[in-house]
């Protein structure tokens, strides 16, 4: 079946007591046992499994053709505990990009997770230094996110991979940015896929959930069930519910979030008050080819740098009238944000770059909002 119908039809069923076609919310934390002290409908409390999480799960699993999804609270929540259910016998150093999602990296500086495991950051979209890190020592985990954050940087999956699986290590792409649409990292080798269902997911900015998909049955999936389980950090069943509904219109948003993207990136590109765009769809992009070749479309996101420093930058930011300055992506309003005054004093972004998740308005209201605010 084609992605398009898997979207609306995975997971779902028509329900049997009353027919309706939508899905209820079943906020019941607990289910009844039958007489002879089974359960008939296999749930038993809401933490272990719930009807609308099954369903989100079943949904994301089939949409990666992946073996198996478990859902968390939020992205966060997802991420920290796939570094933790790295199996005991696995060695504790894990590798990761050196342009990644900040929470990621306030994660390792503010938890025990940075201390705990030996981290290595290396720049992933040079292969020759994550060979040679990936020799130096043992390692249990590496970490890809593409296209990366804040700078849209393109780490080619299948090529990292391969150097990975001849280590024994397991290897994760965070696919947030790209969604299961536009890339799908476990048919190109990776063991893992996670998503910030929070983002294009869901798709309208109104719900948290984290998700992680698995190839294949292995001792790290099963601990990954048993943290869900066991530390209970789930997503409700009201935000599985919104995410099973957002994910039905993935495609066709995804193929308005590409074009505008692409659109206003050129528009950018073309702009004299603009230093740099960084977006992978355009063709001088260092990760054009790469992404040409592992993903379907180029994304919905992308940064610039305006000319002259933070000031000018903050200035653009601060003239923009429809696009809405504020953190996050994936909805269907546009986005600007200043993210190294986001991140403070730690940021590794540039002080004039400015990120926008571009959204589902029509594109030349977005341009002219821009054309605007650069003056
Ligand atoms: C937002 C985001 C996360 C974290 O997700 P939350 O739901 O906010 O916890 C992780 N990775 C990427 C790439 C993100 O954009």
């Amino acid at each position: 079946m084609s992605f398009e119908t898997k979207a609306i039809h995975a997971g779902r069923s028509v329900d049997r007591t009353t027919s309706a076609v939508t899905m209820p919310i079943h906020l019941s934390t607990t289910f009844e046992r039958a007489e002879d002290g089974t359960y008939p409908n296999e749930f038993i409390y809401s933490r272990e499994n719930n009807p609308n999480r099954q369903a989100l799960e079943h949904c994301l699993t089939s949409l990666e053709d992946g073996h198996d999804c478990v859902t968390f609270a939020s992205g966060m929540a997802a991420i920290s505990s796939v570094i933790e259910a790295l199996p005991a016998d696995k060695p504790r150093r894990v590798i990761m990009p050196n342009d990644m999602y900040y929470g990621i990296r306030s994660l390792l500086s503010d938890t025990d997770i940075g201390i705990n495991f030996d981290i290595d950051v290396v720049d992933m979209t040079d292969l020759n230094q994550v060979e040679k890190v990936v020799k130096k020592a043992p390692t249990g985990l590496v970490w890809i996110e593409t296209p990366s954050n804040p700078l849209v940087k393109v780490t080619d999956i299948a090529a990292i991979a391969g150097i990975v699986q001849q280590a024994g290590a397991y290897t994760v792409v965070d696919n947030t940015w790209a969604t299961p649409i536009l890339q799908r990292p476990l048919s190109l080798g990776v063991d893992f896929s996670i998503h910030a269902a929070t983002k294009y997911i869901g798709g309208h900015s109104d719900l948290m959930i984290g998700a992680v998909i698995a190839k294949s049955d292995s001792q790290m999936l099963a601990n990954l069930r048993a943290w869900q389980h066991a530390k209970g950090a789930v997503p409700s069943p009201f935000d599985c519910w919104l995410a099973l509904r957002g994910v039905q219109s993935l495609a066709p948003r995804m193929a308005t979030h590409c074009s505008n993207a692409a659109a206003i990136a050129d528009f950018l590109n073309q702009h004299p008050k603009v230093e740099a765009v960084h977006y992978p769809g355009l063709a001088d992009n260092p990760g054009y080819a790469i992404a040409a070749r592992q993903m379907d479309s180029f994304g919905g996101m992308l940064s610039f740098q305006v000319k002259g420093g933070e000031r000018e930058a903050m200035t653009v930011a601060a003239k923009v009238q429809l696009l809405i300055r504020a953190t996050s992506l994936g909805g269907t309003h546009s986005l600007i944000e200043h993210r190294a005054s986001v991140e403070g004093s730690t940021t590794t972004a540039p002080p004039n770059l400015l990120r926008l998740s571009i959204g589902l308005e029509h594109v030349d209201d977005l341009k002219e909002d821009l054309a605007q605010a650069l003056g």
